[in-house]
């Protein structure tokens, strides 16, 4: 087969239509030319949009996406200023930083710290999303069979960009009412968050009902890396006013 009809061949070949059609390449991410005589191939300029749409999909986050934005939430109270504030910062320079965000439930922290990983998403970062409670103990309950454990927890430690849900969330104790965190919990954490504080190009966003104080009090290797990597881009509302205020009626 001549050269030029190879081309058309590798060209007219289709990929996946993800929402939007981009007769260049024909949904491919990629196109070929002939230089010099050969088959070359070139990545087309659509692949960023494409790689940011798969990724929105492949997060776990789904519709949490466009029900939790940035849009539809109304800053009035100083501290939901400072949290905006903070997660502007992060969302420029998140290099060496983790951004957490401590709440009890209902305080708004998976709304607000979705937004922010929508904002990643978009940005074209690879980011997975992960629940503590159902994500953790999937991979808790494969702690024995090493290559399930590898397949469920590697790709949450290589992320690109880690929002973990929920972090340590456990049954409470009926009597102290204090989380029934078990050693588990603890190997997972540890598994996960050291490698992510030796990679700081990582991005990692943590919501949590838990206060920073608690968590070095809980495990203070776990503790002491949160807290190094977001003393300045921790936001803490815990015991404030719980009311987040979403603007129901704005979609866009
Ligand atoms: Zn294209």
């Amino acid at each position: 087969m001549l050269n030029i009809s190879k081309l058309k061949v590798a060209n007219d070949e289709q990929g996946e239509n993800l929402g939007f059609d981009c007769p260049i390449c024909n949904n491919k991410g990629y196109y070929y030319e002939l230089v010099d005589g050969k088959i070359t191939k070139f990545t087309c300029k659509c692949k960023p949009r494409r790689d940011s749409v798969k990724h929105m999909r492949e997060s776990g986050l789904g519709d949490m996406l466009e029900r939790f934005t940035f849009k539809n939430f109304i800053a009035n109270d100083d501290w939901q200023k400072e949290a905006l504030e903070k997660a502007r910062k992060f969302f420029k320079q998140p290099d060496g930083k983790w951004f957490v965000m401590c709440g009890n439930p209902g305080s708004g922290k998976t709304h607000f710290c979705t937004a922010l990983a929508g904002e990643f998403l978009k940005a074209g970062k690879a980011l997975r999303y992960m629940r503590w409670v159902d994500d953790g103990g999937r991979i808790k309950a494969a702690i024995n069979d090493t290559p399930a454990y590898n397949n469920l927890i590697i790709p949450l430690k290589e992320a690109e960009a880690l929002y973990i849900d929920d972090f340590l969330k456990s049954p409470r104790d009926s009597k102290t009412g204090k989380y029934r965190i078990t050693d588990g919990d603890f190997k997972l954490a540890f598994d996960l968050l050291d490698y992510r504080y030796n990679h700081p190009e990582l991005i990692t966003i943590i919501s949590t009902e838990l206060s920073i104080v608690e968590l070095l009090d809980i495990d203070e290797a776990v503790g002491s890396r949160i807290y190094q990597r977001s003393k300045d881009t921790c936001v803490s509302i815990v015991g404030k006013d719980k009311n987040w205020r979403l603007r129901e009626n704005q979609n866009d």
